[in-house]
């Protein structure tokens, strides 16, 4: 995002800001500035969208909330890649335009010299005013050709910084399917995936199995350690899952604590016993902290199965995994269950 607003309108978005932090009893950081300036601006749709949904639904905001909406909205969204490709283009175009300007002014030059030239082509001319003469023309062909040698070799640093700017926003689309914590897909990427999978079992006739994994009283984990450690977790949780899984197999973060592992050309059987296997990885786990070496115990996660049905929708099958899901949590959590 950049903030372009003038001084006065910057002030006025500041005491808005203040207020909207003081009304949902947010602390006054960095980053609940940085997402309820935006929010006042009301420059990001989208950021403004979720957060008042987020208030129709619930009304009250965590630290864990503001830091999904800035991920989501703020850090990784795409209005500041939009913005930053737009930008980054103006910058080209006016580079061409300047350089489609010279260009033309030295044609223009060029052209009033040579008529001048022209008019001065009369019969009485001696040798030396022709060969006068011909040293001018020769003189503005040279300039003609290394305006059109400079204005080409700008053509062409353009045209690389235009294919410079489609490798970064390449590069910026894959990233916003990206978790910035774990370095797995986000639920974006998931949900790409996810269609992508159903469409290829379809058309293989293959079985495709979801399991979706929570890990159990991770707010635990968060309240008796920290933030950072609780990261730390996540990041390590990820990782196991995507040790456990191979080839065709895929993870991504699709919630706070939540995991996905699509499993093309894979029965339900198969689905259900690497989710045991992963279940019971994870139970014998030892969790030491980074830097002390400190033990913080084991951590359980519980799990989901469905299998894909025949022209199902892409959500009623994450529904039916996310019900199995439930269904372990009620049966007291670090189990499995299939659906
Ligand atoms: P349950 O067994 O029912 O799943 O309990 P739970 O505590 O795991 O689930 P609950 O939904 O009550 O809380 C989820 C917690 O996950 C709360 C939130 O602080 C934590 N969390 C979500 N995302 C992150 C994150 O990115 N980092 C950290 N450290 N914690 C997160
Ligand atoms: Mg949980
Ligand atoms: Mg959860």
């Amino acid at each position: 995002m950049q903030y372009n607003d003038t001084i006065d309108d910057s002030r006025q978005y500041l005491r808005l800001t203040l207020e909207l932090i003081g009304k949902h009893g947010l602390p006054t950081d960095p980053l609940n500035y940085c997402i309820w300036y935006e929010y006042a601006s009301g420059k990001n749709e989208a950021l403004n969208a979720a957060i008042d949904k987020h208030l129709e639904s619930s009304g009250t905001f965590s630290e864990e909330i503001s830091r999904q909406l800035f991920n989501l909205h703020i850090a990784n969204g795409r209005e500041t890649v939009t913005t930053l490709v737009r930008e980054e283009l103006k910058r080209v175009f006016t580079e061409i335009i300047s350089a489609i300007k010279t260009t033309n002014q030295n044609f223009s030059a060029s052209e009033n010299h040579l008529e001048t030239i022209h008019e001065s082509l009369v019969p009485s001319l001696s040798e030396a005013d022709v060969d006068k003469i011909v040293n001018q023309i020769k003189r503005e062909i040279k300039n003609l050709e290394s305006s059109s040698t400079s204005f080409k070799e700008q053509l062409q640093q353009a045209t690389h910084e235009i294919d410079e700017l489609k490798i970064k926003m390449a590069r910026y689309r894959n990233e916003a399917l990206k978790d910035p914590l774990t370095r797995i897909d986000n639920r974006r990427g998931f949900e790409k995936k996810l269609t992508d999978a159903i469409d290829s079992a379809s058309m293989s006739n293959t079985s495709l199995c979801l399991v979706i994994a929570d890990i159990d009283h991770f707010k635990k984990v968060n309240d008796t350690h920290g933030h950072l450690v609780g990261d730390n977790v996540l990041r390590m949780v990820a990782a196991t899952i995507k040790d456990s899984i191979k080839g065709k197999d895929l993870v991504a973060r699709i919630g706070g604590e939540e995991f996905a592992v699509l499993l093309p050309e894979t029965p339900f059987e198969g689905a259900m016993t690497l989710a045991d296997n992963m279940r019971r990885n994870f139970e014998r786990l030892d969790l030491k902290k980074k830097n002390s070496g400190e033990n913080l115990g084991t951590i359980t996660l519980s799990f989901g199965v469905a299998t894909y049905r025949k022209d199902e929708a892409a959500e009623d099958f994450v529904r039916r995994a996310d019900e199995a899901l439930y269904r372990s949590k009620n049966a007291g959590r670090n189990k499995v269950t299939g659906l």
